[in-house]
């Protein structure tokens, strides 16, 4: 495409051309799932404006470079001309000294002032994605785990990294292209006039309907790449289908390897076909593209040797015209596809934010109530809750566990044990009643305030890529070695950490040293013990973990509870033994409630637990 316009007169080389490439180049698919997200998630342009706001300023200089280096190239043609007809033809070699100095001069002054403007509107664009990006962060971190749950896999991360990312691209580079665009056509189309009205009219009646061919073509072109992309993905995947590891086992078991086999071939025959028109349309846009180079001029240099359109033109005025109507065109073509351009902005923007818009569902209240002294009494107050409201998941919930005391919730996987006691940490919130602490309504406190009076230790640990004291600290930044050395104590894992090869800065994670599970345990335990929490909820399900690694993460856990309140959901018949009261869920109900020994002389459904399940859990 280069080659063609690579006349030495160029003027002002195609602005936005390497965005224009971009954007052909992004997955053809994505124009339509670009207008899908617009129309299910309309973006203002007040909103968009709001964001480049702070930047109103440095705006109007991108806007000013923009013009004044257009302007500067104009002055291109009539150096030319004047070495042509006057230069030249007089040997005036001290003129053409200056004019051949000045043609480089402006060509320098063009560059420099791209630059600086290439340098502010990086940085506004920058600026603009960081704050997005920040708030967006912060927004999220906000969401309920809930948010997370129903949010298809990677679609999060997708979002915060790769749309906010592209944006600084396409939405300065769209914004900065339609502006340079705009400039250089106007420009152009004045300079042209100046240097001759008749060959001017005639560029206009002839550029339009070549710019326009050229975009159908191009037009063409992407329909034929999109279809050949879709089915190039198909082949992709079929091939994973087929042979990976469980495709192959799953196509081997159904002996469905002829069907795969015959179903591979014909895709791979339709990509042939593809395959071939794509490449023969990629050749047509050149060869139209060619043709429309040649032909402009061709008929330029016909007007002016005509008698009715020659009107004294000089040649200097012929090669500085020719020159000029070819750095037209791109920008023609430039604007015509600001369509599309604007549609992946305003797509991106939308994306942004829908998140952005998402309700916090958990936040903090409008007047929060201080507990200034925590003991620890939870209460489920007629508790109802349900993921999906017409579903619920937990009925009637009506509990006390007193201060310091224990309870343990056993029931079948299904039964709401995780839910209810999620419910103690906020992880959702009752549709009816309400759970308290020491009487007030955990929707009355801080996010903070109940952050620092619940603790919470599952099995899942999420261990951050940093030391091992960066992640105890994590719980408490304010934690002293001392401290963090005597919490990892208490959990049993002091030890292990200070025989590893850098201690407590040992690197945690994928580029460091890996903790079992049994051990990742221990380090949440220690965390919860840094930050001290008067109510504790335990998690011991799905527990995998060997004889020894499970006395030691238990008498871990032991040190943990000692003094709290503790709400477990339990497996292991010991704790449930030991627990003040035990409650029997059932569907989401409560359907025994009492200690041990209670609970085993009734007789009911506990004791059919501990004979079947939890003593087998028990005995392991
Ligand atoms: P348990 O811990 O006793 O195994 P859960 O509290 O995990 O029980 O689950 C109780 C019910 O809630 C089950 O029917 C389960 O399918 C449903 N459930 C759990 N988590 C979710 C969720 N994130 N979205 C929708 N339903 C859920």
């Amino acid at each position: 495409m280069t080659d063609l316009n690579s006349t030495p007169l160029t003027l002002a080389p195609g602005r936005g051309d390497e965005f224009r490439e971009r954007s052909a180049r992004r997955a053809p698919d994505s124009r339509d799932s670009d207008r899908r997200q617009l129309e299910a998630t309309p973006v203002s342009l007040r909103r968009i404006g709001a964001l480049f706001a702070p930047h109103k300023a440095t705006l109007a200089v991108v806007v000013l470079l923009i013009v004044a280096s257009s302007v500067v190239g104009l002055a291109q043609p009539f150096l030319v001309r004047h070495v042509i007809d006057v230069a030249l033809p007089d040997r005036d070699v001290s003129l053409l000294v200056w004019c051949v100095a000045g043609m480089v001069g402006v060509a320098v002054l063009a560059a420099a002032l791209g630059i600086f403007q290439t340098l502010l509107s990086t940085r506004i664009g920058q600026q603009v994605m960081h704050r997005l990006r920040s708030d967006l962060f912060a927004h999220l971190q906000r969401q309920s785990v809930d948010f997370f749950t129903r949010t298809r896999g990677g679609e999060v991360q997708s979002r915060m990294v790769n749309d906010i990312g592209s944006m600084q691209g396409v939405v300065t580079s769209t914004a900065t292209s339609i502006a340079a665009n705009v400039t250089v056509v106007i420009g152009t189309v004045v300079a042209m006039l100046a240097l001759n009205w008749r060959l001017a009219l005639i560029s206009l009646v002839v550029l339009p309907p070549a710019v326009i061919t050229t975009r159908q073509v191009a037009r063409l072109r992407y329909a034929v790449t999109a279809a050949r992309q879709r089915k190039l993905a198909d082949l992709h995947a079929q091939v994973e289908e087929g042979l990976s590891v469980s495709g192959i086992l799953l196509s081997k078991t159904l002996g469905a390897a002829p069907t795969l086999s015959r179903r591979f071939e014909q895709t791979s025959h339709d990509l042939v076909g593809l395959e071939i028109r794509s490449q023969l349309a990629g050749r047509w846009r050149m060869a139209t593209m060619q043709v429309v180079f040649a032909a402009v001029p061709a008929a330029l240099y016909l007007a002016a040797g005509l008698p009715v359109t020659r009107g004294g033109m000089t040649i200097g005025t012929l090669v500085a015209f020719v020159a000029l109507q070819g750095s037209l065109f791109r920008p023609l073509m430039g604007l015509l596809n600001v369509g599309v351009d604007i549609t992946a902005s305003m797509a991106l923007f939308s994306r942004i934010f829908e998140f952005m818009d998402l309700p916090v569902e958990i936040d903090d209240p409008a007047v929060p109530v201080r507990l200034d002294h925590v003991r620890g009494e939870v209460r489920f107050d007629h508790v109802g809750f349900g993921y999906d409201k017409d579903r619920p998941v937990l009925h009637d919930i009506d509990l006390t566990v007193p201060a310091g005391t224990s309870l343990a919730l056993v029931g079948a996987t299904g039964s709401g044990k995780t839910t209810l006691a999620g419910l103690v940490a906020r992880l959702h919130d009752p549709d009816t009643g309400g759970v308290r602490l020491d009487g007030v309504d955990l929707r009355d406190l801080t996010l903070a305030d109940l952050a620092s009076a619940v603790g919470v230790v599952t099995q899942e640990t999420y261990l951050l890529h940093a030391s091992v004291r960066d992640n105890l600290r994590h719980a408490r930044p304010d934690a002293s070695d001392a401290e963090i050395e005597a919490a990892a104590r208490a959990a049993r894992i002091h030890d292990l950490i200070v025989g590893l090869p850098d201690g407590y800065d040992t690197l945690v994670g994928s580029r460091g040293h890996r903790f079992s599970g049994g051990e990742q345990q221990r380090l949440a335990i220690a965390r919860t013990l840094l930050r001290n929490p008067r109510v504790l909820v335990l998690d011991e399900a799905t527990s995998a973990l060997d004889n020894t690694t499970e006395r030691e993460v238990q008498a871990a856990l032991d040190e943990l509870a000692r003094g709290r309140t503790t709400i477990t959901i339990a497996h292991r018949l010991s704790t449930v033994r030991d627990a003040d009261q035990i409650a029997v869920l059932d569907h989401g109900r409560v359907v025994e409630l009492g200690s041990h020994e209670e609970l085993l002389l009734a007789g009911g459904r506990y004791a059919d637990l501990v004979r079947g399940g939890l003593a087998q859990t028990a005995a392991a």
